[in-house]
């Protein structure tokens, strides 16, 4: 492996490659003189510029350890920063009655513990990170009594702001008024408020917030790739200008999926990777993940900062914080992976030219009275069915093209669909739950059945706004599960590629942008360029892509700003290319001269 120090180096302003080292290996791989040489040549070969020490995961490394690590890191240039990662251990604090690490954070052992550990790395770092276990699922007879008559998840996310407070943040500003700590939350933003994080208090509790974009393989862990982007966005919209970086790892992933997390973080705005965990061997020279990554260290730098203080633009996608989506858990992944490109937003989108509200939306008390603000401005909104069974509202209803029954519960597989009179098949069985019942919407899409025709997309059009339903089922958690992640197939992910163009065609259509490609590509336009499409495909794709100059001017070419190749537009004014399988295409916008 070439050694990438200097060009790492060279590119700090625009990305920083970081490592996170678990306590144990701390001890492990820190401990002696001999380790310690290793590990900084080896990082330094990885153009890693940053390490982060835990003092703490369910073990205390030595602090002398810490300290002599720490010293000689920093002797050698690199940036040094603390990790506490709030897991039970051996002798170290009570577990959680429920779910694998968690801990009790009743147990007065527990909260010894966690504030020892933050005056420990109070002590020792300017800056700490909180690993993503900041977290619960108790269920002891402690915690039942603490928690009086509040809801599990309310309780949770009540007892942890104050517990993350006291214990965390307070004892490790007491030891080092200059230290910052940050919380890294998980990549599960559908499973956040059941299990203690309060994605509203957080951000503003803690100096700044972290994003997981540990997707892994969608073929082993069933989490769409989207889903980095969409978490990490999501929790931009929550923390503000005290967003920080992104954070993933190797485990289940081939080298090509760890490049994905990668993209998928740059593009969400991370200016800082922190790749979980440290070992000798992840980053011995030609170690497959880290030789794939730095492959396309370059790119990922020059696309951070083409990004970089751009505004994405798309489909404003509305999940109020603490929000269930019941039957759709999930389900802007896979809008996402259908080449929609979405602006998560936590609060209601009150300005936008299109929203995509699912269920999730019903949680805001005040959704009825946006809505109807939203509609009248002529927005394009896409609704699903989970959504409109909660309107219980005729006059909204009628916005839509629906009665008063909007959806009939079903459950059928289909993977034959119609998209007006045409026939398209998808690559595999979509499951459905509901059956759209339009009473005046014009039904674009319909599932085909061995006995059965019914609508899956319709729209009702009104002075040249769309006001869309789809039928998304994806997966619905057990009311008691303490599961956080997909952890399952979700067939949606199979819609014909006909019915996702209907779908992308209305929605974006007040974006000015008419795009015909596949599905299993990520599209993400920025306001003035670039716009990235990311394939997660295993087959090359047609893109054709049109931009109305009314909404973007007149534009006179794209350029690949990884290949310099330049795409000029056909007779009709559409750019056509071909994205190989896995390819990241950032096109920058060059606008004619007046
Ligand atoms: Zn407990």
């Amino acid at each position: 492996m070439p050694n990438f120090h200097d060009l790492a180096v060279s590119r700090l302003a625009d990305l920083r490659l970081s490592v996170f080292v678990p306590a144990q290996a701390v001890s492990r791989l820190l401990g002696d003189a001999a380790g310690r040489r290793k590990a900084a040549s080896l990082l330094r070969a990885a153009g890693v510029t940053k390490v982060y020490l835990d003092v703490f995961r369910g073990y205390f490394p030595d602090e002398g350890t810490l300290q002599t690590a720490r010293d000689m890191l920093r002797d050698l240039g690199y940036a040094v920063a603390g990790g506490i990662t709030t897991v039970a251990g051996k002798g170290c604090g009570k577990p959680s009655s429920r779910g694998a690490h968690w801990l009790c954070w009743s147990a007065p052992e527990s909260q010894e513990v966690i504030a020892r550990a933050a005056t420990l790395a109070g002590r020792l770092f300017d800056q700490v990170i909180v690993d993503d276990f900041l977290c619960t699922m108790c269920r002891c007879e402690r915690c039942e009594g603490e928690r009086g008559d509040r809801e599990w998840g309310r309780f949770y996310r009540e007892q942890m702001v104050d517990l993350a407070r006291r214990l965390i943040i307070e004892p490790a500003k007491k030891a080092n008024p200059r230290a910052t700590v940050i919380i890294k939350y998980p990549q599960w933003y559908d499973r956040f408020h059941r299990f203690g994080y309060d994605v509203r208090e957080q951000p503003r509790q803690f100096d700044l917030t972290w994003a997981g974009t540990e997707t892994r393989d969608p073929e082993v862990e069933y989490v769409q790739p989207y889903q980095a982007y969409f978490n990490h966005r999501w929790l931009r919209a929550l923390a503000g200008e005290r967003m920080g970086g992104a954070w993933f790892d190797r485990i289940n992933t081939s080298p090509e999926v760890f490049v994905q997390q990668a993209y998928q973080s740059v593009l969400a705005g991370a200016k800082e990777l922190i790749l979980f965990d440290y070992r000798h061997e992840f980053f011995a020279p030609g170690a497959p993940h880290m030789a794939a990554l730095l492959e396309h260290f370059e790119r990922l730098c020059d696309l951070a900062r083409a990004v970089s203080r751009r505004s994405p633009i798309g489909v404003h996608a509305y999940k109020p914080p603490d929000s269930d989506g019941d039957d759709e858990a999930y389900v802007f992944d896979y809008l996402g992976m259908f080449g929609v490109p979405l602006v998560p937003c936590s609060e209601f989108p009150a300005a936008t030219c299109a929203a995509f509200l699912p269920r999730h939306a019903a949680h805001d008390p005040q959704l009825r009275a946006h809505l109807r603000d939203l509609l009248k401005q002529g927005a394009a909104v896409l609704a699903t069915g989970g959504l409109l069974e909660r309107l219980a509202d005729a006059q909204l209803l009628a916005a839509f093209g629906y009665g008063k029954h909007p959806t009939c519960e079903c459950d059928r597989w289909a993977f034959r669909f119609r998209v007006g009179a045409a026939p398209h098949s998808g690559p595999g069985f979509v499951h459905f739950t509901r059956a759209l019942n339009p009473s005046k919407a014009e039904v674009l899409a319909s599932a085909v059945t061995a006995d059965e025709v019914f609508p899956v997309l319709t729209a009702c059009d009104e002075g040249g706004a769309s006001r869309l339903a789809v039928s998304a089922h994806t997966m619905r958690y057990a009311p008691d599960s303490d599961r956080v992640t997909v952890g399952e197939p979700v067939p949606l992910i199979h819609l014909a590629d006909g019915v996702v163009q209907a779908l992308r065609a209305r929605v974006l259509k007040p974006l000015g942008i008419e795009l015909d490609m596949p599905s299993l590509i990520g599209f993400y336009p920025f306001e003035g360029g670039p716009l990235v499409f990311q394939s997660f495909g295993r087959r090359a794709a047609e893109v054709t892509l049109a931009l109305a100059q009314r909404r973007w001017g007149k534009v006179s070419a794209l350029t690949n700003i990884f290949t310099r190749r330049r795409l000029r537009p056909d007779a009709s004014g559409a750019y056509k290319f071909t994205l190989a399988p896995q390819e990241v295409a950032p096109l920058s916008i060059t606008s004619a001269r007046r």
